[in-house]
């Protein structure tokens, strides 16, 4: 399969281009190179025959039309967007810009191109959306998002991907443009940007400073190694019912607190420091505005209609990414010094 990734610079982006070229997949990876894009990501096969790169920004169509009349992919993984929620409450307008108008550039631009080459019945357009568009959950464990809960979307953020939803659900009914979609819970693993909490406990407590945790470090989040992530996104992708959207998630639920307290533990076990425990760094601070209590994914139907699991235990999985980023130094460290990283104090989950 041809297939045209959106965002393939990025962290999730990046382990698909990864994982699809391994699977013998052409990828033609589009992506503006934004402060949270990193062309290493894609290293390990940038000089793949398989693989081509555009620089385009998918707020200018005609860019787009370019690429899709130039590559003409079966099949289209749209992943690009402004992904964090912090920078999402100081500054909405660039989300609503890539996420909403973005997304409807990519279904337009995909429609004609779909259009012109007959309709082929193969041709799939898949959009990366994520949990948060439900909103916040109740403590109880019992309940968590299906592919049925009502959307909720309380940040800027999560209101712009729910937006972008609306928009792909929308073409499928009105043009008959063959979508499927998916909705994923907090995402972690190796090239996770150093803005995001997981890396921002790592690399502060490797410095010696505070690791910030919001309010009193209650908030819930279900977590998932990205290239479990990666797989169930392929597999969407070849299997997923057209029309369909499918709930992506680990079960994987933990507090930020426990969270944090865990890749501590981590570090104190790997790289011990002279005197007490990563975990002293620990500092709480005001909350984020807005902060939903709970997210949690029911992962039924793709488990059952796919038959998708995830393979990585949280454990293993934190485990592995506290060992990437300690052996990756010369991949984080200049990220830091990017635009606003670091400004904000990057406990934003996946966002
Ligand atoms: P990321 O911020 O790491 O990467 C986003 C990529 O998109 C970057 O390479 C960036 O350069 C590119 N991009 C941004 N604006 C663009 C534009 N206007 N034109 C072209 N490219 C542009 O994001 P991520 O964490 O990899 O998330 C990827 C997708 O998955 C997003 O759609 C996000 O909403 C969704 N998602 C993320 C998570 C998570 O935990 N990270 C969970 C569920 C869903």
């Amino acid at each position: 399969m041809k297939i045209l990734v959106t965002g393939g610079a990025g962290f999730i982006g990046s382990a698909v281009v990864r994982l699809a070229i391994a699977r013998g997949h052409a990828v033609m990876n589009l992506d503006a190179l934004t402060y949270a894009a990193c062309l290493d990501n894609v290293a390990s096969v940038s000089d793949s025959p398989l693989y081509a790169f555009e620089r385009a920004d998918i707020r200018d169509r005609a860019a787009l039309d370019r690429i899709f009349a130039a590559h003409r992919p079966d099949a289209v993984m749209h992943l690009a967007a402004e992904s964090h929620v912090d920078r999402s409450i100081d500054g909405p307008g660039a989300f609503i810009e890539t996420n909403i108008t973005g997304t409807y550039n990519m279904l337009e631009a995909a429609r004609a191109f779909w259009t012109r080459a007959g309709r082929p019945a193969g041709f799939r357009f898949h959009h990366i959306s994520t949990d948060e568009v439900f909103g916040s959950l109740p403590a109880d464990p019992a309940v968590k998002f299906t592919e049925t809960t009502p959307y909720d979307p309380r940040s800027p953020y999560s209101a712009s991907k729910a937006a972008s939803d609306h928009l792909v659900r929308a073409w499928a009914e009105t043009y008959g443009l063959p979508v499927v979609l998916t909705n994923c819970s907090n995402n972690y693993g190796p090239y996770h940007f150093p803005e995001k909490l997981i890396p921002v406990v790592i690399l502060n407590a490797l410095a010696g400073k505070p690791l910030p945790v919001y309010g009193d470090g209650s908030n819930i989040r279900d977590w998932l190694y990205v290239e479990d992530h990666a797989e169930a996104l392929l597999l969407v992708l070849e299997k997923g019912a057209l029309g369909r959207s499918y709930n992506i998630g680990g079960e994987n639920e933990r507090t930020n607190l426990d969270l944090v307290k865990t890749l501590c533990a981590l570090l104190d076990a790997k790289r011990p420091k002279a005197e007490g425990s990563y975990a002293d760094q620990i500092t709480f601070v005001t909350d984020r505005p807005g902060h939903d209590a709970r997210y949690a994914i029911d992962p039924t139907r793709i488990r059952t209609e796919l038959g998708w699991r995830p393979s990585v235990t949280v454990e293993e999985g934190l485990a592995r990414t506290v060992d990437w980023y300690l052996a990756n130094e010369a991949w984080w460290r200049p990220l830091q010094a990017r635009q606003g990283v670091g400004e904000r104090l990057g406990t934003g989950e996946k966002q």
